[in-house]
């Protein structure tokens, strides 16, 4: 069974049009309909503008514009400055190529050169999705020496054969420029529409996602096998986990509560986060945003093959950098150096790691991640081996909100950036993908009335003034709403940039510049330039505020306004955060009704 490549064309045009989440919804329900199931696969991977997972590891395109233009020149026999002129006057190479190649159609028929009619549906492409996705595939995956050349004519040999239409969007996809705009939460809830009977059944596909993060491997599992192959999904060994996250609070008191009165507390290690699997002598390294990164950590594959004693295993834990005199921990800031480093044996010494282990989520084919979090610890610490360098993390267990306070001190003492306590009772299972209460940070304050940072997402630039004329000197921030999956302004941050921060702004942004308010971005402000929700910065403030302007929060807590921060300063880049994993307009509000509740303490008349 094949499908036409004109049917996705269409459907991305269709969505290209509309921003509301609802008709998204529908057109891709329309889609999902006419699909096979054997190709359900590739079309997830076309809707999320890429041909596999990142975490695969395997090889991009490899396909930068002026490649593009070559193949587009070769097969719409026109040249390359033609294309390029025209590229230049629309801004958008898919479009260029369309143009082009629609009004050569046009002069064809025009000049009654007919033959190309004699084609099905008169003129129409016969490009199938398969055809397309496959050839996209060995373009990728060519290498070696002559693999331009191939690619080029492997490309070439697309764009002739595509309708002008479907060339626009071969082309927009290669060069990594699809912004359909569509989440992966919108694609999921269309997929429980079409194979399971309803959007009530989105929370299953939810599921099988955040145990094996590939919606395309999932979506094939659905489509051929029903719903209930998708209920007893396990987590599979070198297909990454969604992790597990953590909610805030800065009340030892309240912590213990939300609890449940008893908690496993531990070091919260500054670090990266590492899920590492097992399987006989074969290592993985996932990151939190799931990228592989195994091979920027050949120390950690190491300890893993000597530590975990299971043949079968996944494991997590976090990665920290320590200064091989002491032992002592480093800061965030030295790993992620060590990560920009292209040569990483040359650092092993100069940069060595330990990593922190706290949970074991599937262990020789059992899944663990629906057992307690006291029966996960002892298989961990059944399975680890620990060393200098490998241990289990920090931790103790307490009701005491004063041991837990100790505690944390200890841990801030100790270089940790404060503690994580966690749910033990019956239902503290591994909630993969989840922000929820079972996890709770403790964090150290910044020293300042905000007392914890945010993370927050970039989607919009203002030029700088006077010395930095002419080039990028602030952003405009969003935080993210999963409800409505989108991004939402929380404030313009224009201080904080060191000279080289600033510097480097430019290229930065320059791979995400929009000439339209992107798809999922919510903000009445409007900055000198859209930039697509990708990169994320940690940001901190006086406080947070009331603001008529910013969308997050909108009328949550008061008619007419939003939440925003006060004096906002950069701190960081977050290069190891997705725009998905930013702080949400949800924790923004719970942080505005602490902050309100701790000014109304510090108000309130004593003696009363
Ligand atoms: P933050 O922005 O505070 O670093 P985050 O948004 O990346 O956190 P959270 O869920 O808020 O993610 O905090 C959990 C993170 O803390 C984990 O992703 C992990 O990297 C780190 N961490 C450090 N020590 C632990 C620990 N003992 N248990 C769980 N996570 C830990």
């Amino acid at each position: 069974m094949s499908m036409p490549f004109s049917v996705l064309a269409e459907t991305f045009e269709k969505l290209e049009r509309v921003t509301a989440r609802t008709q998204m919804l529908l057109y891709l329900v329309e889609l999902f309909k006419k699909t096979p199931p054997e190709i359900i696969d590739k079309v997830v991977y076309f809707i999320q503008g890429k041909l596999w997972p990142d975490w695969k590891g395997l090889p991009e395109l490899g396909i930068g514009e002026k490649m593009l233009i070559k193949a587009a020149s070769i097969a719409l026999h026109v040249s390359e400055k033609q294309i390029e002129q025209l590229v230049k006057k629309l801004g958008d190479t898919g479009k260029a190529i369309e143009m082009i190649k629609r009004e050569k159609q046009q002069k064809q028929k025009a000049v009654g050169l007919l033959a190309f009619m004699q084609k099905p549906s008169g003129g129409e492409s016969t490009l199938t999705v398969e055809k397309v996705y496959d050839t996209l595939a060995r373009i990728a995956l060519v290498q070696g020496e002559g693999s331009r050349d191939i690619k080029l004519k492997l490309l070439a040999g697309l764009l002739a054969e595509a309708s002008p239409r479907e060339a626009k969007y071969i082309a927009r996809f290669v060069e990594g420029r699809l912004r359909l705009g569509v989440g992966d939460a919108t694609i999921m809830e269309a997929l429980a529409v079409v194979y399971g009977g309803s959007a009530a059944m989105r929370s299953v596909v939810e599921r099988a996602y955040n145990l094996r993060a590939d919606l395309g491997m999932v979506a094939k599992i659905l489509a051929t096998q029903g719903i209930d192959a998708l209920k007893n999904i396990k987590p599979e060994v070198g297909v990454p986990i969604r992790p597990m996250l953590a909610e805030r609070l800065n009340d030892p008191v309240e912590i213990i509560k939300k609890l449940g009165g008893r908690a496993l507390v531990e070091y919260k290690y500054d670090g990266e986060r590492a899920q590492i699997h097992k399987k006989g002598d074969k290592i993985w390294i996932f990151s939190r945003r799931l990228e592989n990164i195994t091979h920027m950590y050949p120390d950690v594959v190491e300890m893993a093959k000597k530590g975990i004693k299971a043949e079968e295993a996944i494991v997590e834990g976090e990665i920290v950098a320590i200064d091989p005199e002491t032992g002592e921990f480093r800061p965030f800031q030295v790993l992620m150096h060590r990560r920009r480093k292209k040569d990483v044996h040359a650092v092993l010494s100069e940069i060595p790691v330990a990593v922190f282990l706290f949970d074991t989520l599937y262990v020789n084919g059992e899944d663990l991640t629906l057992k307690p979090l006291p029966a996960r610890h002892e298989v961990l610490e059944k399975i680890i081996e620990q060393s200098d360098t490998w241990r289990i993390a920090e931790g103790i267990v307490t009701s005491d909100p004063q041991e837990l306070e100790s505690f944390f001190l200890k841990a801030i003492e100790d270089g940790a950036e404060g503690v994580m306590a966690k749910a033990i009772h019956d239902r503290s299972i591994y909630q993969a993908g989840a922000r929820g209460w079972l996890w709770i940070k403790y964090k150290r304050d910044y020293k300042s009335e905000m007392s914890d940072t945010v993370d927050l997402v970039v989607i919009g630039a203002f030029y700088g003034k006077g010395r930095r004329g002419g080039k990028f000197g602030a952003l405009l921030m969003a935080a993210y709403d999963p409800d409505t999956d989108t991004f939402k302004s929380v404030c313009k941050v224009g201080s904080g940039f060191t000279d080289e921060d600033l510097e480097r702004l430019d290229d930065m942004l320059k791979p995400y510049i929009s000439d339209k308010k992107p798809a999922r971005v919510d903000s009445q402000m409007k900055p000198d330039v859209w930039v697509e929700p990708t990169l994320v910065a940690e940001i901190i403030g006086a406080e947070l505020t009331l603001s008529p302007i910013h969308t997050c929060c909108y009328g949550w807590v008061k008619s007419g306004a939003g939440i925003s921060i006060r004096f906002p300063r950069f701190i960081r880049w977050r290069p190891d955060k997705g725009p998905e994993d930013a702080t949400t307009t949800k924790e923004l509000y719970e942080m505005y009704k602490r902050q309100l509740r701790r000014i109304k303490e510090e108000e309130a008349p004593t003696g009363v």
